[in-house]
């Protein structure tokens, strides 16, 4: 008798973890049962993926969906939608949202309604606070948490650690990999009054300058090599960072955010205005000229979009009372194949750094890789597909992308979570599938 799948998915080219190869994929139960499929074999549903290229369901490790928070700007809903459309299978969202997820109550409520609501799979960082620090070693031990945020710098609110005492019971609390953002808090605070409400945007990063970013690592690799507690420091910024941290590869891990490789200072101030200013800041081409050295030579890790995004009104205020952040989900996978076309990395390093590193970093279990029993989660692109991205697109209620005019070739055609197609040519179809990923 022929064998039987629930999906199948014929004539794709496949990124496979040792190489592309053209091959058929079989899904059972919302896993991948089988790489290469008999002829003769049958299935519920089959996808015709000729021309097309089968990437493992890629994963988005750095989004802020403000849920709970202001609806009017972005929702785990809205979020995990423009995530899928995207091309994204799996998002992991940080808890700086109001209130903020630094307690178990507020982590149940979040792991119920995540699994309710969302569209793609999702992993769900705590916030470490001064005051949660005793809690952190069960905290990062719950269902569907990718690890510990910690902001030592730059954040609103209780949610933040600082000092070296407090980042030192942080690390000294718990095992699992924590996860930074990595700019001096006091540096940041010393240098304020050297600027004023008004300035040119462009100087949000003279004031979040390269050493302000470059100081907060070093003194957090100092502590993490001390406690011996793994660090991944997210959207490194600069050059000195980069070659910085290819000392510490035994301790740490690192991020660096689409916007840092693709957008450049001062261009996106001029351009962008308050629709540019992020933390940390885009900075001059000598720093966007590192960050690809750094990818093409395995200094980093993981890429993200670290979506951030704030109601329209408040981005068009003047400098620095326009909050920091961008939008980014959306635009991640279309932006990195923009990238693949023009030769700026291969399709094999994209899908390393959103499939393989995000499972490395964050001990993702049964997902990033195209291999038998793991999650039958799929992105189908189409490499020559050329389009520009539209606000009109953007589905988070914000409304707006800091990428809005961008000419791009390479486009996702298809989001399957655990066998389950939730995007297929620009439609959302199915319904919110998505769950909590697993960590090891
Ligand atoms: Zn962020």
């Amino acid at each position: 008798m022929p064998a039987h799948f629930d999906l199948l998915i014929r004539h794709g080219t496949c990124v496979l973890p040792w190489g592309t190869e053209a091959t058929d994929i079989g899904v059972r139960n919302g896993r991948i049962a089988a790489l290469g499929v008999p002829a003769d074999a049958t299935a519920d549903e089959t996808i015709d993926a000729t021309g097309l290229h089968v990437l493992p369901g890629l994963i988005d490790p750095h989004v802020h969906l403000r849920d709970p928070g202001d609806k009017a700007v972005e929702s785990i809903p809205t979020g995990t939608k423009a995530a899928v459309l995207g091309g994204l299978a799996a998002v992991f969202d940080m808890p700086n949202t109001s209130p903020s997820i630094t307690d178990a109550e507020r982590l149940a409520w979040k792991q119920d309604y995540a699994e309710r609501n969302a569209w793609c799979d999702m992993g769900l960082y705590v916030g470490g606070t001064k005051q949660n620090i005793p809690e952190l070693a069960k905290l990062e031990l719950g269902r569907g948490v990718c690890g510990i945020k910690i902001f030592a710098g730059s954040s609103t609110g209780d949610l933040m650690v600082e000092d070296d005492e407090n980042l030192e019971r942080v690390m000294r609390s718990g095992r699992r990999r924590i996860a930074y953002h990595s700019e001096d808090e006091y540096r940041l605070q010393e240098r304020k009054h050297l600027f004023r409400s008004g300035d040119p945007y462009s100087k949000h990063m003279e004031w979040r300058d390269e050493e302000t970013a470059f100081l907060g690592t070093r003194r957090l690799m100092a502590l993490a090599r001390a406690t011996g507690r793994p660090a991944h420091i997210l959207h490194v910024s600069t050059a000195e960072e980069l070659d910085y941290l290819k000392d510490f590869r035994d301790i740490a891990t690192c991020e660096v955010l689409v916007n840092h490789l693709t957008q450049v200072a001062p261009d996106c101030y001029d351009t962008l205005r308050g629709f540019g200013v992020m933390n940390p800041p885009i900075r001059g081409p000598r720093h966007l000229e590192a960050g690809w050295r750094a990818i093409n030579d395995g200094t980093v890790d993981t890429i993200g979009s670290d979506h951030a995004p704030h109601a329209r009104e408040k981005k068009l205020l003047p400098w620095p009372d326009c909050p920091a952040g961008l939008t980014g989900v959306q635009t991640l996978v279309p932006v990195m194949l923009n990238h693949v076309n023009a030769g700026r990395l291969s399709l094999g390093r994209m899908v390393d750094l959103m499939c393989a590193g995000p499972a490395r970093v964050y001990g993702v279990v049964g997902k990033g890789r195209l291999a038998a029993g793991y999650d039958a989660d799929f992105t189908l692109v189409d490499l020559r597909r050329r389009r520009r991205i539209e606000e009109s697109w953007i589905v988070s209620p914000c409304g707006w992308t800091p990428f809005a005019g961008m000419d791009i070739t390479g486009w996702p055609v298809a989001t399957i979570v655990r066998g389950q197609t939730v995007m297929r040519d620009d439609e959302v179809v199915g319904s919110p599938v998505g769950r909590l990923v697993r960590f090891g």
